[in-house]
Formats: C-alpha cells, sequence, structure tokens
C-alpha cells in the first residue's frame, strides 16, 4: 500500500541489486512502464548504468547511506530533470544487512522556481541598486547595534567617508552633539521599549564630516527585519543649499519690509505734501487779501485785516502741526493720540474742505448721534481722512453744478462710525474693488493716494473704511473709529440726532 501510493521513485533491492519492490513512480519516471520488473537486476534493467554507480551501490550495501546533491538527469526522451537521490541500506529482523533502498526525488518544478526567484531576486537587487545610486538622498543602513551594514555613493559625498571606511564603525560618527554620545541609548531604549521616537518619522538634524565640518540634513530611519535580524534605513537629505536659499529669502523679505517701510513714509510724505497745501493755500489768500486791503486803510479793513490774519496764523499752526505729526511719525512711528469730540472734528474738517469756494452750490449737511462723545485718535490724521472724503465728494459733484455733502455720525458699541455721502454721479464703473488702492484715479490731475491714505490712517486707528452707493446714485464712504470708552456721559447715550451745522457752500 505505502509503495503503491508514495509520490516519489522508489525501489527495494536485495544484496543483489535484484528488485524486491518498487512504486509505480519508479517505473514511470525511468521510462520503463508495463515492464515487470521482480527478481530482475537492476543491472539488467538499467544496462546503461556505469562504474560510478555501481560504486555507490556497494557502498550502500555495505551499510553507508549516500545521498547526491542536485543533479541533471538526463531521460530515455532526451529531456532534462533535476533529481535528487538517496542510497539506504535496509536490515532484516537479525540485524544483517537485506539490500539497499532506492530512492530517488524529481525536483525540476522546485529547481526551476528557484532559479526563477533567484532571476527575480538578482533583478530586483539591480533595481534597487540603481534606484539607490539615483535617489539623491544619501543612504546609510545599520544593524541593531548601530554598526554601518551599507553606505551609498551618496553618502560617501556627503559624508565624506569611502565606504570602505565606513563599513563596520557605529554610525555616531555620522552624528554631532547631543546625538553622537546618546545614539547607543537609543538603540538600546528601542530594543527595550519597542518606543518609536525616530523610526517612520523625519527630522533634521546636523551631520558630521569625515573633515569635521557639519551640515544640516533631513533624517528619516525606516526599520527592516529578516528573521531575528533588524536593520535600520536611514535616508538623509542634505539641507545646506535649501537653508542657504531660505536664509536668502529671509534676507530678501526684510529688504522688502525695509523698501515696504519707505514706501509707507514716502506715502505718508506724500500725502503730508498734499495736506499741506490746503492751509498754506488759505494763509496765502488771506495775506494777500490782507495785502489788498490795507493798500486803503481804514477803520474797517483794519478789523477785517486782523481777523484774516489771526485766521492765517491759525492755519499756518495746522500746516506747524502737519510737519510735527510727520516727523513723530518718522521718530516714534507713531502720532499722538488724543480724546477728540467727534462734533469737534467734523466741524473743524468740513471748514477745511470748503476754503473759499462759496459759490458752487454745493451745501453740506451735518447729522450727529448726540451720544457720541469723543473718539480715541491722531487728530490730525483723522482730519486728513474726513477732508479727503469731503474733498472727493465735492470734485464728484462740481461738475453737476450743485449738490449735497451728508455728513453722520452714530453710535456703533466699541466704534463711532462717521459717514461721508454725497449725491453725485456714483463711482465709475469697475472701480469699486481696488477705490483703497495707491494710485487708482480717475480724475485727470488726480494721484490716487487720497482713499489709500484714508484706509492706511483709519486701519492703523483699528477701524476700517467702505464704500457703497447710495440710493440716489451718489457714494456713501464709511468709516469707524474706537470711541473713547472712559467717556461714559449718560447724556451720550441717548439717541437723538441733531443737525450740528448746516452750511451752504
Ligand atoms: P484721487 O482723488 O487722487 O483721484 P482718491 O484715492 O481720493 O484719489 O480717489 C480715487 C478715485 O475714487 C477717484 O479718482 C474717483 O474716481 C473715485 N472716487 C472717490 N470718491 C468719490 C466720490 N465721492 N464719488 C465718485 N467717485 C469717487
Amino acid at each position: 500500500m505505502l509503495l503503491e501510493h508514495v509520490p516519489a521513485a522508489v525501489a527495494l533491492l536485495d544484496n543483489d541489486m535484484r528488485y524486491l519492490a518498487y512504486s509505480p513512480r519508479w517505473l514511470s519516471d525511468y521510462g520503463i512502464e508495463g515492464q515487470d520488473i521482480i527478481g530482475r537486476s537492476h543491472y539488467e534493467v538499467f544496462p546503461e548504468i556505469g562504474d560510478e554507480w555501481r560504486e555507490f551501490h556497494r557502498r550502500g550495501l555495505a551499510g553507508e547511506t549516500v545521498a547526491s546533491d542536485l543533479e541533471a538527469f538526463k531521460r530515455a526522451n532526451a529531456s532534462i530533470d533535476w533529481i535528487k537521490w538517496e542510497i539506504v541500506p535496509w536490515r532484516d529482523r537479525s540485524g544483517e544487512i537485506g539490500g539497499i533502498v532506492l530512492f530517488t526525488e524529481v525536483v525540476t518544478e522546485f529547481v526551476m522556481s528557484v532559479q526563477a526567484n533567484g532571476n527575480l531576486i538578482a533583478g530586483r537587487e539591480a533595481l534597487l541598486r540603481s534606484v539607490l545610486s539615483s535617489v539623491p538622498d544619501a543612504m546609510v543602513v545599520i544593524d541593531d547595534q548601530g554598526v554601518i551594514v551599507s553606505f551609498s555613493e551618496s553618502a560617501e559625498r556627503l559624508c565624506g567617508y569611502p565606504e570602505a571606511e565606513a563599513l563596520g564603525q557605529n554610525v555616531s560618527m555620522l552624528m554631532t552633539a547631543p546625538d553622537h554620545a546618546a545614539h547607543d541609548g537609543y538603540l538600546a531604549r528601542y530594543h527595550a521599549t519597542g518606543e518609536r521616537h525616530m523610526i517612520g518619522k523625519g527630522r533634521r538634524v546636523i551631520g558630521r564630516r569625515k573633515d569635521g565640518t557639519t551640515f544640516p540634513f533631513y533624517l528619516s530611519i525606516g526599520e527592516a527585519k529578516f528573521g531575528n535580524e533588524r536593520y535600520f534605513t536611514g535616508f538623509m537629505r542634505d539641507l545646506t543649499e535649501r537653508e542657504k536659499s531660505y536664509a536668502r529669502i529671509l534676507e530678501l523679505q526684510s529688504e522688502l519690509l525695509h523698501v515696504a517701510r519707505v514706501s509707507v513714509v514716502e506715502t505718508l510724505a506724500t500725502s503730508i505734501a498734499h495736506e499741506l497745501n490746503q492751509p498754506l493755500a488759505v494763509v496765502a489768500s488771506l495775506v494777500q487779501a490782507s495785502h489788498a486791503l490795507l493798500e486803503v486803510p481804514d477803520e474797517g479793513t483794519t478789523a477785517i485785516v486782523r481777523e484774516a490774519l489771526a485766521e492765517a496764523a491759525a492755519e499756518a499752526l495746522r500746516a506747524g502741526e502737519i510737519v510735527r505729526n510727520l516727523r513723530n511719525f518718522v521718530v516714534r512711528g507713531e502720532v499722538e493720540m488724543t480724546n477728540e469730540p467727534v462734533a469737534k472734528l467734523i466741524d473743524d474738517s468740513r471748514l477745511l474742505a470748503f476754503p473759499g469756494a462759496a459759490e458752487n452750490g454745493i451745501s453740506c449737511h451735518v447729522e450727529l448721534q448726540d451720544s457720541l462723545g469723543s473718539v480715541r485718535v491722531g487728530r490730525v490724521q483723522v482730519q486728513q481722512v474726513l477732508v479727503n472724503l469731503i474733498r472727493n465728494a465735492v470734485d464728484a459733484m462740481a461738475p453737476q453744478g450743485r449738490g449735497e455733502v451728508r455728513i453722520t455720525a452714530s453710535d456703533e458699541g466699541e466704534f463711532a462710525r462717521i459717514t461721508v455721502a454725497d449725491n453725485g454721479p456714483g463711482l465709475a464703473p469697475g472701480i469699486m474693488d481696488q477705490l483703497f488702492q495707491a494710485f487708482v484715479t480717475t480724475k485727470h490731475d488726480g494721484m490716487g493716494l487720497g482713499l489709500s491714505i484714508c484706509r492706511t490712517i483709519v486701519e492703523a486707528h483699528g477701524g476700517r473704511i467702505w464704500a457703497e452707493s447710495t440710493p440716489a446714485g451718489g457714494v456713501a464712504f464709511h468709516f469707524t473709529l474706537p470711541r473713547d470708552v472712559t467717556d461714559d456721559d449718560i447724556d451720550r447715550r441717548s439717541s437723538h440726532l441733531r443737525i450740528a451745522a448746516e452750511a451752504v457752500v
């Protein structure tokens, strides 16, 4: 039964090499199917068997087990099979050798698959090698004791050690303090606790070259296990160039910031020059008028001239204040913040914005919520905002020869909201989105700076500024300013609107 079913070629022979029994595979594997070989000599069945085999048989019959390595065996049909055979002596009940067992295993398929895998492995190895040599990262493989077992070409270049010198060394030689001293401890801790600190993650570390110089690199570590052995692969990406260019970018950024600061100062200077025009023009016309009046002086003229000169002096002082504010800003980067009653800010600005322009049919209404009180601001700067907005409104309405500037202010909790609205032609198409950008203008002599300066000032106060179209087709500019929170006058909270001033300009 056993011999019938064993999936191998097995034959039992006596001391004279005559067949006692065999498995069916013995017949089929050796191409002698259909023959009755029991009792026949092995050498008669296979007359081609030479001396070498006869010697193996003799050794088996003498009590030795003889086994082969892999052997190529040529079949009758000329095909080649890979086989392994074994010759084992068998003993009878008395312990005497009764003959030998011939056992042959055909391992062709196994050999084929090993060869195929071998090729595959060799192929994979070649692939891996080519990948590793082209990967820009340097690769170092260490064993579980930190000893370098593989050192790629780019690692040679990066660290300055030839492979032969690096192999067998402790990887800590590539490190700087504190890792240099602590690395063995890291490995020991990992073996003891299994806690991963670096594996699977990456971090920036400083490496040390053979010549002692150091370099920053990004290290990512992987782990590989073969049976009981454990290896760690470290990929090192040189960060030297990247960090150099990063430093360069920072440098450029700070240059840019410097330029931006300069341009803020420039913008401010331009705006202040722009603002100085107003009081200086007033001074000039008041002085010129006084000069004309004094040509034929009388009692009445003197009084008018006195008044005009007082006004001119006030304007000249205001011009001085603007300059002083600029100096403060440039020197300290800040302007003096004071509590200013909203009503006074608006009144002053309204007067400033209409110097001597009484005849063009444009009126100005101011409506204040009387709970408003004060705001905490740089006074001259906020005047600038208001004057700019009022001038823009007047400019927009001037061509139509009439119109109304409506200035309103209301309480918005911590902020006061001031609105300058007109009933002019409205914004030019497409300008809304870039209204507050510098150098955006539709006026042939405009600089496009006014609104951008307004925004800078309002935002510097923590407020915001925006524009919208009014139902009448004009434009309303709104901006907010922080209220003076210490002023808690109860009356302030009543929310009646009052017309504070009305002027026909
Ligand atoms: P500039 O006065 O030099 O033109 P601004 O920043 O003050 O610069 O204004 C930019 C543009 O916004 C103006 O050229 C104008 O087209 C538009 N604008 C500003 N205010 C008004 C307004 N009240 N009505 C219509 N257009 C306005």
